[in-house]
């Protein structure tokens, strides 16, 4: 499939843009931070949202925080490469950084959802690697909002019963990983990685390497 970020790589590998989504609270955060930690050729798409700051949150590194006005003006002036509501607040990845981090060759990882997920597939095509992560049981879901302690009990009702609804999309994915051990979850995550990174498409520097052994 051809796609804008057909060019864009140099280098011996082309990056790949790496996608984890689940319903919110599975740990896709938590997997994603010590993903970044293990692996200093991966960098991290940071979005921009309309939602308030939880506590401990950074701006620039775990969100772009901007007024409903700001996101609108960055839709029209197509800043993002995609964008969506989730749970009444506005969500979107900022492009330039994803095309600056693949020219370098470097991975993207993305924290996004289904609707942003389907939109950076018709985008990116085969440059996307998705994973859907999915927590090892309802009630298990339920404890690891409540345990983030962040937001309001009203928050974790509605993020509950949204989560049947954002599960129903894991068919959509790539890749499936239960998130029930955190050290488990995250080694299956970087043997996907490894395993996407080695595809013969990738390796953008065998062909030549082929050409001199044969030659
Ligand atoms: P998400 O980004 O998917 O909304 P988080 O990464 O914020 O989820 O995780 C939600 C909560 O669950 C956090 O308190 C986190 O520490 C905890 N958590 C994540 N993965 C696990 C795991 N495998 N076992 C136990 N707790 C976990
Ligand atoms: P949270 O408010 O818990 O940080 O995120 C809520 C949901 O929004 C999660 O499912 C997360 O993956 C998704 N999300 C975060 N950033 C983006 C984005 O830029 N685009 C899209 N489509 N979803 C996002």
């Amino acid at each position: 499939m051809s796609s804008d970020f057909s060019n864009m790589t140099l280098g011996q590998r082309r990056g790949l843009m790496l996608v984890l989504s689940s319903p919110s609270g599975a740990g896709k955060t938590t997997l994603s931070r010590q993903l970044l930690e293990s692996d200093s050729s991966i960098d991290m798409s940071v979005s921009v949202t309309t939602r308030p700051p939880r506590k401990g949150e950074e701006e620039g590194k775990d969100y772009f925080f901007v007024s409903s006005s700001m996101f609108e003006e960055m839709v029209k002036t197509g800043a993002f490469l995609e964008h969506a509501s989730v749970f009444g607040n506005r969500y979107g990845t900022p492009k330039e950084p994803v095309m600056l981090a693949l020219a370098k060759g470097n991975d993207v990882l993305f924290d996004i959802d289904w609707q942003g997920t389907q939109q950076l597939r018709q985008q990116a095509g085969d440059d996307l690697v998705s994973i859907f992560v999915l927590p090892p049981s309802h009630d298990e879901l339920e404890r690891r909002l409540r345990a983030r302690a962040q937001d309001e009990e009203k928050v974790v009702a509605a993020r509950m019963a949204r989560a049947n609804n954002e599960i129903s999309h894991w068919a959509e994915y790539d890749y499936v990983v239960i998130n029930d051990d955190l050290a488990a979850a995250l080694a299956k995550i970087k043997t996907i990685l490894a395993a996407e990174r080695m595809k013969r498409g990738r390796q953008t520097g065998i062909p030549a390497f082929v050409g001199k052994l044969t030659s």
